[in-house]
């Protein structure tokens, strides 16, 4: 399985390495002091993470060429932008011209898009949304894979199934004996080259063994760490980019202050906006945002969430529908509709044509089958599949009936390949 195509390296200025796939030029981050203009190189989020033997390299490209190209027709005849604008009111149309042309919106005009309800509207707003991301970005897809090492948990989210309200859940930790291997079946059995390691804020694991487990997968293996820790502290993130993980996952889950402190008593949105600066600071692709359709939120208030996502430079846009879980004090309140997760994602789009990279999560994939499908359609270019061992996933839940949670890593790749494969997208990501 290839979540990555090799590229050349065709240029080299500094730390930045211009990196040329079937003639697309991309920029990456070198860290290698010994690459060269010629070698052939792996790139994971703007990192350049392996060097790849030539030979190895050729031959690779050589099963890729054909698909490459028939991949990019389907995603071209997919993405086109034959649509009846009938039905439309004209001041949609004209702000979705407005979109195509590579004007700013205004808040006002944004907030209509998002807001909107009538079936051929969205359509139009989707597609436009989808024509975007091809123009940007092709037809690569990010395939990440998220490994879940525990769900211990000291925080009170309000509407999370691992938090403290959650007294009568097994909790578990795998031992790192049990993450090395989990990590080397996803790097060497199927092939990510980009995993995320995810828990609660768990007191029984200290950041500096995190950082330890972090320099260990990075002493063996090729492969671009996310880390998704919760708040680890400034000085930890510092020690997790030392021990080599360049990408962090940590949402700010509402950019209201208000709504945050009521959701998460004793603890502060200014506190986790410091981390994500400092992430970003540091160097970290920052991946984030936030929880769409939570009790007491407002249209507005997502909104802002996708503007803070792109004031905060964000790698990726990580937006997924409230759920509700029957542990906590939002066990009754109800999600939000499947349309709304998808007018956000397309917003994001909007709103961040070239640099977002925009997740659906499985969230999003819990309250939809079609999830996957419509929001690859509809702006999204980026996807996780769960690495979890089987054994621990029924123990994460976050909220309840979880997709893909019985699945395999064999099924989740080949389902996903076969949908990839049926809207032209390619399943790997080129960099920036
Ligand atoms: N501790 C880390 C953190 O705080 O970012 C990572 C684990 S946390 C459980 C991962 C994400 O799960 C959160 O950012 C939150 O948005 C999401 N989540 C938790 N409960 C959820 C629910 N009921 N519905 C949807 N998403 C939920």
């Amino acid at each position: 399985m290839c979540y990555a195509i090799p590229g050349q390296v065709v240029a080299l200025c500094g730390r930045i390495a211009t990196v040329e796939y079937f003639g697309e030029r991309r920029k990456a981050y070198n860290e290698f002091p010994s690459l060269r203009v010629g070698d052939f190189v792996y790139a994971q989020g703007g990192f350049v993470i392996k060097v790849v033997p030539p030979e190895e390299a050729q031959e690779i490209l050589a099963t890729w060429k054909e698909t490459f190209f028939e991949l990019q027709e389907v995603d071209l005849r997919l993405a086109r932008l034959e649509v009846e604008r009938e039905g439309v009111e004209r001041r949609i149309l004209r702000m979705l011209d407005k979109a195509l042309e590579e004007r700013s919106l205004s808040k006002e005009e944004l907030l209509a898009l998002l807001g909107l309800q009538s079936p051929k509207e969205q359509e139009l707003l989707y597609k436009v949304a989808n024509f975007l991301r091809r123009k940007y970005h092709g037809n690569a897809t990010c395939v990440h894979g998220i490994l879940e090492i525990s769900n211990f948990c000291s925080r009170n989210c309000a509407y999370c199934g691992l938090s403290t309200h959650n007294g009568a859940l097994l909790r578990y930790r795998m031992s790192d004996e049990e993450v090395l291997e989990a990590v080397r079946e996803a790097v060497e059995v199927y092939g990510f080259q980009a995993l995320v390691l995810q828990s609660g804020e768990d007191p029984g694991r200290s950041v500096r063994e995190l950082a330890e487990l972090v320099r260990e997968i990075k002493k063996r293996h090729a492969v671009l760490i996310f880390v998704s820790f919760g708040e680890v502290g400034l000085e930890g993130l510092e020690a997790l980019y030392e021990a080599g993980a360049r990408g962090i996952l940590l949402r700010f889950e509402t950019s209201n202050a208000e709504l945050y402190e009521k959701l998460h008593p004793g603890y502060r949105l200014s506190h986790r906006l410091t981390h994500l600066e400092r992430a970003l600071e540091l160097g970290y692709l920052v991946a984030t945002g936030g929880l769409i359709g939570l009790p007491g939120q407002k249209l507005s208030d997502i909104l802002e969430d996708i503007l803070l996502t792109r004031a905060l430079s964000a790698e990726m846009y990580s937006f997924g529908p409230f759920l509700p879980h029957p542990a906590t004090p939002l066990a009754f309140s109800a999600p939000p509709s499947p349309s709304l997760v998808l007018n956000t994602l397309a917003v994001a789009r909007l709103v961040d044509p070239k640099n977002a990279k925009i997740l659906i999560t499985t969230a999003f994939e819990t309250l939809d089958p079609q999830a996957r499908r419509m929001g690859l359609l509809s702006g999204a270019s980026s996807l996780m599949l769960n690495v979890t061992p089987l054994k621990f996933r029924p123990y994460y839940t976050l909220y309840p009936g979880r997709a893909h949670e019985g699945e395999t890593i064999r099924e989740q790749v080949e389902q996903t390949l076969h949908l990839l494969r049926s809207l032209g997208r390619a399943p790997m990501d080129l960099g920036v």
